[in-house]
């Protein structure tokens, strides 16, 4: 990349003072002297997000106890919070419900997909797919009826490696490591011409951008609602069926919440219409009150203006880093072109995990991902360009004094 003049800190300060949406930041509860860059793992607090979870807890649960069910429409939140995120991804507000995890409407959707192609047994997916996608293809593969297989090729084979044996696409909408950001609607339409249906897992890319599952013709998509969206911690995650395949579609797991008749209780399942039929057992109800509230940031907004300000912020991040961080044996992982890059930076290291724990403990907090990767994910939402520049200034300096090389950024934990 070459720049024609230095960035300067009064010019990153100047774009502060000029970016439309700076007032939205006063939404969160940041501590103000953090830099934080991993709200593509877990988004910030809301005020609104916390005095909606108190006010569940101390009066819903706590005074109303069950009639809350009704009284307070806590049965209502798994279609009322899907109707949100439903416009954030394209969709109708009837193709969308919250529920369970990513990981199990995954699992849910594939095996609904399988049964939507009969003839077909193939999961075709990436080998650099985030690893749990995997996985629950692995284990429907291991007791599906139909003997389905997880099929996993490079991104350039993926056209040619749709035989007549692939059910099903499941892919990410964007890659967790890298931040490669896949071409939805080509991919989409070039599966539908092979006759194969397409799975997008959108945990990464949902609320940093625009996405038209409708428009792009999509079957079937999940996603996080922790990440970019803000639910809080092990907030459930949502489903999307097109209404197309709603009356064929059927959930592997047949709860009494997918039950057409819940509280008929009936001995035999019968499924819900539509998508409630992805619903299981009884929804979070406190989690979901929490993303009921992150989710109203969103309203009203336009996604391209987000889109726009977070491609700044990812085009600042790695102009910065070519100018202030040459030959400290940094490299940029991430796509530099930013249409083909999701709302994250990724850079490569030797040394990325003591180098992420010595920026964590300047307050500058990212990521690290297995084995040579520091993530850094832009929210447009709440930060600002002036983040990005403490962020490679800070990096800047751990590198040239090689401040990261100290014992205790070498202990890994849990949870990296
Ligand atoms: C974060 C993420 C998940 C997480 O799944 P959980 O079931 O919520 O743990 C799954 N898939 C992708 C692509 C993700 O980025």
């Amino acid at each position: 990349m070459h720049t024609e003049a230095a960035v300067t800190r009064e010019k990153v300060v100047q774009r502060d003072r000029e970016d439309p949406l700076a007032a939205l930041r006063e939404h969160f509860d940041l501590p103000p002297d953090l830099r934080y860059f991993d709200g593509n793992s877990l988004g910030p607090l809301q005020p609104a997000s916390r005095e909606r979870v108190h006010d569940t807890v101390a009066r819903q649960w706590g005074q109303d106890l069950i009639q809350s069910w009704n009284q307070h429409a806590w049965i209502d939140l798994p279609r009322k919070v899907g109707g949100k995120i439903a416009r954030l991804i394209g969709a109708e507000p009837s193709e969308v419900v919250v529920a369970d995890s990513t990981s199990v409407n995954l699992f849910k959707l594939l095996a609904a997909a399988l049964a939507l192609n009969p003839g077909r047994t193939v999961i075709l997916s990436e080998a650099s797919q985030f690893p749990t996608d995997l996985y629950m293809a692995q284990g429907l593969a291991t007791m599906a009826a139909a003997k389905p297989s997880l099929r996993l090729v490079e991104r350039r084979e993926l056209l040619s490696a749709i035989d007549r044996d692939v059910a099903v696409l499941s892919l990410s909408h964007v890659d967790f490591k890298t931040g490669e950001l896949a071409d939805l609607s080509a991919i989409t339409a070039a599966a539908h011409e092979r006759g194969a249906l397409v799975l997008w897992d959108l945990s990464h890319s949902a609320g940093a951008m625009e996405i038209e599952l409708d428009g792009a013709g999509v079957d079937l998509a999940v996603g996080c609602t922790y990440k970019f969206l803000n639910g809080g911690p092990g907030a459930p995650a949502y489903v999307y069926v097109a209404r197309r395949h709603h009356e064929q579609a059927r959930s592997p797991l047949w709860g009494w919440f997918g039950h057409r008749t819940p509280f008929a209780f009936d001995t035999d399942y019968q499924p819900a219409a539509g998508i409630d039929r992805f619903q299981c057992g009884t929804p979070p109800v406190l989690s979901l009150a929490a993303l009921d509230s992150a989710l109203d940031v969103f309203e009203g907004m336009d996604l391209g203006a987000l889109r726009l300000k977070s491609t700044a912020l990812g085009d600042l991040f790695l102009e910065l880093v070519e100018q202030r961080c040459q030959d400290q044996g940094l490299e940029i992982a991430c796509p530099t072109d930013s249409r083909r890059r999701g709302s994250q930076v990724a850079l490569r290291h030797p040394a990325g995990y003591p180098i992420m724990q010595a920026l964590i403990e300047r307050r500058v907090v990212g990521d690290f991902r297995t084995p040579d990767i520091l993530r850094f994910g832009l929210c447009p939402l709440y930060q600002r360009y002036l983040d990005v520049w403490d962020a490679v200034e800070t990096l800047r300096q751990i590198l040239a004094e090689r401040s990261w090389d100290k014992e205790r950024f070498h202990h890994r934990s849990a949870v990296t």
